[in-house]
């Protein structure tokens, strides 16, 4: 299998940056925007938090970022 390419420090940088903006990201090599899919955190594993998943459908590079806090779902945990 295959190993997919990555996204460089900076550009997963700009990547977590964008999440939770009102722009969605968009890969940096590419200028399209991503692919996100939520990952939900494994009710078995209590402190893993909600992920994304972002991958890039030209270059085919992913990369999953912890989702953002604000706006997330602000009646949880009260
Ligand atoms: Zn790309």
């Amino acid at each position: 299998m295959p190993s997919r390419p990555t996204f460089s420090a900076d550009q997963t940088a700009l990547i977590r940056s964008a999440l939770g903006g009102e722009v969605p990201p968009v890969c940096p090599s590419c200028s399209v925007p991503l692919d996100s899919r939520r990952i939900d955190p494994r009710p078995d594993v209590s402190y893993v938090r909600t992920r994304i998943w972002l991958s890039c459908s030209v270059c085919r590079r992913a990369v999953v970022l912890d989702a953002p806090d604000a706006g997330a779902d602000p009646l949880r945990d009260r």
